[in-house]
């Protein structure tokens, strides 16, 4: 599955009519509540069909099931079993995944079955274009990162290759979503790239072997460890350096586990306005993914919705000759092989007056 958090764009009234649940009344559909805009509810994205990429709504997709199977409360019911929070839905583990299944394949079914547009004004199934993706875990519990798990990118920084995984703490309220614009901040000169792929924990681990620890992730989606080379390097401010607001992008989805065979065998790409920066595959990792978690795992918990950044393939902004850092107007975009691509827009921060002077 694909699972994506969303927001509906547009009033309420479009979305979903009083009378078009009524049309529905045979199945008890009518007993929903009307969609709203601006809330995050958890989704998944339809793969294939004529509504490939429509978006359906978990937890109502589910609420209208139950109603369908003459479920009491199914509104209630369904909160309880899919929650629309996407950390909620991840701590409630194999039992609401289970729940996000059957409700997308009800939804999928029903848009053969019944009148596919009242589905959607059920606010069931939303195109594409009517809602708005927000990172698939849009605050994790922490942000872990790997530094130079690539032995080019740790050559091309000038690095030794590491013994064991170099972890760092990237802060949660550094992630934006697919759709959210990466703010240069005036204080940094020196805002660079790095395409990676993410780990999403399912299961709580805690001292997990390498060969289990596989069994905790509940997905892979693309990520962008934005780093503003300035404050990484010559200030020796590492936290600041990859922190700052917006310098987390996720998404556009978080593809479970059992959609990805094998997480060392995926190509990923960075262009940066249409110039390809970084072409690697995943196999070139100094430590595979299960490592980092197990090493992890010995030294910390590892939580449901905590995000594993990777490490990134050479070819960064900061080691080419002239270096190339983010610029205002840019796009950066990172694909990866069945994770889809996370396209940033990048646009400068609202310059003070006078250049601050932070730490100096
Ligand atoms: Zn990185």
């Amino acid at each position: 599955m694909q699972l994506v958090t969303f927001e509906r764009r547009g009033p309420d009234a479009e979305d979903a009519e009083p009378g078009a649940l009524h049309s529905m009344g045979d199945l008890g559909f009518d007993s929903l509540e009307p969609s709203t805009t601006g809330m995050r509810r958890l989704g998944a994205v339809i793969g294939a069909g004529p509504d490939a990429a429509s978006v359906v709504d978990l937890n109502r997709a589910l609420a209208l099931k139950l109603a369908a199977d003459d479920v009491g409360a199914p509104e209630a019911e369904a909160d309880s079993l899919l929650p629309t929070d996407a950390l909620s839905f991840l701590r409630d583990g194999s039992r609401a995944l289970d729940a996000a299944r059957s409700a997308l394949a009800f939804a999928v079914d029903a848009l053969d079955r019944y009148d596919a547009p009242d589905v959607r004004r059920a606010g069931v199934v939303e195109p594409r274009g009517s809602v708005r993706l927000c990172a698939p875990v849009p605050r994790p519990g922490k942000v872990v990162g790997v530094a130079r798990n690539y032995p080019a990118h740790a050559a091309e920084r000038g690095a030794a290759a590491p013994e064991e995984p170099v972890l760092f703490l990237k802060a949660s309220s550094a992630v934006i979503g697919p759709e959210d614009e990466i703010r240069l901040p005036a204080a940094s000169r020196q805002v660079d790239f790095e395409g990676e792929l993410a780990v999403v924990i399912g299961r709580s681990m805690r001292e997990v072997d390498t060969e289990r620890a596989l069994e905790h992730v509940a997905g892979y989606c693309v990520a962008n460890d934005v780093t503003a080379r300035d404050f990484q390097g010559q200030r020796g401010q590492h936290f600041i350096g990859k922190s700052c607001d917006g310098f987390a992008p996720l998404g556009p989805a978080l593809v479970t586990a059992d959609e990805v065979s094998d997480p060392q065998d995926l190509e990923l790409r960075t262009t940066l306005s249409g110039e390809l920066m970084q072409s690697g595959r995943t196999k070139e990792m100094l430590f595979p993914v299960a490592e980092i978690l197990a090493f992890a795992s010995r030294l910390m918990t590892l939580e449901p919705g905590d995000v594993v950044l990777t490490g990134t393939p050479s070819g960064v902004g900061a080691a080419r000759r002239p270096p190339r850092f983010l610029r205002d107007g840019d796009v950066v975009e990172v694909a990866i092989e069945r994770l889809g691509r996370l396209r940033s827009h990048v646009r400068s921060g609202v310059r003070p007056e006078r250049e601050p002077q932070i730490g100096r």
